[in-house]
Formats: C-alpha cells, structure tokens, sequence
C-alpha cells in the first residue's frame, strides 16, 4: 500500500535515517523510508543463528547523551531501557585497570596510577569539553596529547585507544574530533541497550509507523532522479528484481556519501568543484569481528572479564597500528544473561578495526583461511579471561570488511562512514542540488549510535525547514 508520491524518501534505515524518518512523520510529512536490506536498523543490527542464538553487531557501549536523544526523539519507553556498563577493563603491557568511564573516576586514575597532577588533568578534561565544531581543525590529536602529557604513551594509550575504537580515529586527526566523543563519553560513563539491539530496532519500527511512516524493505534505491538541479524522484530496485519509481522533491539519503553522490545521483549533476571535494573525502577504517556463543547455562566471570575489555599485549600504543592485520588488540563485549533477560546465555563479540584492502584483495581460499586464523587468534588471547573458552562454546564465526560492505553499501565496509572532512559536503549537498540531504556516519562526531541519531535530528530539521518553505 504505497503512495506514488511523498513529501520525502529517506535512504536507509540506519540510526540516523530511521530517526530523520520518526521526527519528520511525526511533524506531519508524508515519508517513505526505503532500506536495501530485509532488515531494518544498518550497523545497529542483530543476526540469529539456531537455537535461539542472537549477535548484536554494534551494541558495544554509547554515551549518556543517547538517553535525551531517544526520550525526545522516539520516546520514553525506548530511552528507560537504555542502562550504564559498569566495568570498563583496560589490560597490557603498560597498564591493568577497571573503571566506570567517567571524569571523575579516570580523573582519579590519572591522578593516583599514572602520577598526573590533579590540575593538569582538570585543564585537560576542560579543554577536551570546550571543543566545538568551530575549533582550529589543524591541531591533532597527538598534539593536543603532547601540550598536557608529553612523553607519556601510556596516559595517550589509556585516553585515546577506546576512541580509537569507538570510531576509527587517529592521532593524525583533528584534535576536536576526539575532544567532542571523549567528552561525551566522559560526562557520565558508557551505556547499553538492555533487551538487545532487536528490541530497539522493534520499537523503534512500531514508532515510525504510529508516525505513520511508510517502511519498504530489500528495496535498494539504485537512482536518485534528478532534473534542472531539483530532486524529482527515486528508483527503486527490490531484490526480487521488481522495479519501482517515486516522486518527491526530497531525498534525505542515509547510505554512504560517496556511494550518495557517485552510485545513486552521478558526478555529472555536480558542480566540478564540488565534485572535486567530495572525490577527495577519505572513507574510515572498517572492522573484523568474531562473534562467540556460549553453552547454554556457562556463566563468564564477571569479576575477570567485566562488560568491556581493551587488551593487547603490543608493548606501545599506536593508533594507526591498531588496524594493521597481524595486530594483538583486541576489544571484547562480554553479554551476561541480564542483557538479553529470559535467557541463559552468555556471548562474546571481539571487534578489531581493519582495512578493507587487506582482505578484499585474497582469493576465496585465502580469504577463508584468514577468517579461520583470526577466529583461532581471538580464541587464544579470549583463553587468558575465560580459561576454558573453547570446550564451552555453541557458535562461532567472523565478519569481516567485505562482510560489513556487502550488508550496508558502505564503500570500503566503512564503519564510521567518512573523515572529518565528509560532513562538509554531506551539508552542501542542497546547495548543489535542490531537495538533496544527507544524514548518517560522517566525521567523527557524527558517527557511532550517538553521533548518527543526532545527525538525523539535524538533517530532519534542515528537510523540515525546507518542505515548509516551499509550501
Ligand atoms: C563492528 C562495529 C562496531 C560498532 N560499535 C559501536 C559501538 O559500540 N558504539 C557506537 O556508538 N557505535 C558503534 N559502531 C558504529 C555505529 O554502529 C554506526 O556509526 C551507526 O550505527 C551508523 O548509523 P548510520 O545512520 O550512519 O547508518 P548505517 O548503520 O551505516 O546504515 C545505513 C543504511 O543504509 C542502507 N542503504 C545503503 N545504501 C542503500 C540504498 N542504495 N538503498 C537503500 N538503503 C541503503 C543500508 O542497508 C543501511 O541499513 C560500530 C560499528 C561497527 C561496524
């Protein structure tokens, strides 16, 4: 039962699309939202294996400010489910420790472990708050480190490898984008969605259609159609092979930017220059994940393992190193029953960030061969937690790049979308042409489940504003 014609399509139902959808339908808008996939939800997203065994790909950890963002732009329900991870364990060669992930413990930490004077880590922790889009975007990340703590890798290790981790980000980039995710982090510890990214996606999809959002799923939209620099419709290809056409002035494209501007509209509907800019947007890193279920009724150790585990036994920490394949670190999401209540399981994901290169360049055989390895690899250091892991497990398998490229069109399996320099050109894309926006992984700061739901506040804003003034 669709319409031939909307006020708007959005492109993709990540978080960002899914919640532009939400405040635009909610606002009165006749709104289409069109995914690729059989599912809704991109990265936040779970898969099911027999059993009754379920992986969350991304429920990792996010911070406090997603408890706002869902209370008012979903709804109460959905924000009271979200509940704080209270062991956060850090393990290498520089350093052992457990802490909530807020100021005031890492504050203590800094303090009485590491020897920082107490003032230094205060002006710290403010200029890291005071950071806003409007900053000097040239001083790094490594520079800012070296202004309050020079020498000392393992305080860079201990402040920068969990956000190196949450988006990909380097000491090589602009300082404010770590400023900006570190503060939120900081401002009260790291949080989960109790019940599993299922849950949310469920309520989350029954909201958008009380909104009275239409929902077409395994439709990827393969042409945005535009005319005289207007948007004037999409073209729909269903996975079935069905071929259908919408009409609207407004697109709000969800997917990734490149593959917005170059796939689904053609570089000759751009200006050279922009065209030009865009081109030169670097695509972030992506992942390899191993996904681990336990036996029924095999209980982790809490006390050992804790909800979140950075280990790596590389003596320094190198933030570019962290996506080499041959790397140590690995970050550990353990899952306890309480997650997932009515449940009896325990699960581990083990994430690494990685490039897509590395593995899309390997024949079949190697490519399996590879994911074996990584699997047999990520076991071993998982021993040290979890001594007898590998008799108690009930499935097991890997994801890699290639993986997250095919599920979400992201160029490259890009987990965090673009670099800094993305968001630029994803918010002039109206200015090139007509009823075009975007939302979604772009920049550091607008990445992460965090990032992308505030984004599609932003972007849903700009659409509004747009559709009231042209009627
Ligand atoms: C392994 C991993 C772990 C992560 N862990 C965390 C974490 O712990 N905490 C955190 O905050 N963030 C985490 N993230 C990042 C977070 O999941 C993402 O930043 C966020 O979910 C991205 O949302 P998005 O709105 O940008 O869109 P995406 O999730 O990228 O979704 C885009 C959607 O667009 C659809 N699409 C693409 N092209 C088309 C097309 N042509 N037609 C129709 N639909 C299309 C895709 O199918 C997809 O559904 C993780 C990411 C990965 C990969």
């Amino acid at each position: 039962m669709f319409k031939d014609t909307y006020d708007v399509v959005v492109i993709g139902s990540g978080l960002a699309g899914m919640t532009a959808a939400n405040i635009l339908g909610r606002s009165g808008h006749e709104v289409l939202l069109v995914e690729g996939h059989h599912q809704l939800g991109g990265l936040a997203t779970t898969f099911k294996r027999r059993d009754g065994i379920i992986f969350d790909v991304s429920l990792h950890g996010f911070p406090v400010g997603m408890i706002k963002s869902c209370r008012r732009y979903w709804n109460q329900d959905i924000a009271d489910r979200i509940v704080q991870l209270r062991k956060i364990r850090f393990d290498n060669p520089q350093f052992q420790l457990e802490t909530t992930f807020d100021r005031e413990d890492f504050t203590n930490i800094l303090v009485d472990k590491f020897g920082i004077a107490r003032e230094t880590v205060a002006a710290f922790f403010n200029k890291a708050r005071e950071m806003s889009h409007y900053d000097d975007q040239a001083l790094t990340a490594r520079e800012l480190f070296d202004e309050f703590f020079p020498n000392r890798l393992d305080v860079v290790r201990l402040l920068m490898e969990p956000i190196t981790y949450a988006n990909g980000s380097t000491l090589d980039d602009p300082a404010l984008t770590y400023g900006i995710v570190f503060s939120n982090f900081m401002s009260k510890g790291v949080y989960t969605f109790r019940g599993g990214t299922d849950l949310l996606i469920e309520l989350m999809t029954e909201e958008l259609r009380k909104n009275g959002v239409d929902i077409l799923k395994g439709s990827p939209v393969r042409k945005i159609l535009v005319e005289g620099g207007n948007v004037v419709g999409v073209k729909v290809k269903k996975v079935d092979g069905t071929e259908l056409e919408f009409r609207t002035k407004t697109v709000l494209s969800n997917a990734n930017l490149k593959a917005t501007i170059f796939n689904m509209v053609g570089q000759e509907f751009f200006s050279k220059q922009f065209a030009e800019k865009a081109k030169a947007v670097r695509l972030n890193n992506s992942s390899t994940q191993v996904y681990i279920a336990m036996k029924h009724g095999f209980m982790i150790d809490e006390d050992k393992c804790g909800d979140l585990l950075f280990t790596s036994t590389e003596q320094l920490f190198d933030s570019a190193k962290l996506l080499d394949k041959k790397i140590t670190s690995r970050t550990f999401s353990f899952y306890y029953p309480r997650t997932r209540p009515n449940t009896d399981r325990c699960y581990v994901v083990s994430s690494t960030n990685a490039h897509y290169e590395d593995w899309d360049n390997l024949e079949e055989r190697d490519y399996k061969q590879h994911k074996e390895n990584l699997i047999a690899d990520t076991l071993d250091i998982l021993a040290k937690y979890i001594p007898n892991v590998k008799d108690n497990i009930d499935w097991l398998e890997a994801a890699t790049p290639k993986t997250f490229a095919r599920y979400t069109e992201h160029w490259n399996g890009a987990s965090f979308g673009t670099k800094y320099e993305g968001l630029a050109v994803s918010r002039e894309l109206n200015n090139e042409i007509n009823g075009l926006f975007h939302a979604g992984s772009v920049g550091i700061i607008m990445s992460g489940w965090l990032g992308a739901v505030n984004y599609g506040v932003i972007a849903a804003n700009d659409v509004d504003a747009a559709l009231l003034k042209r009627n």
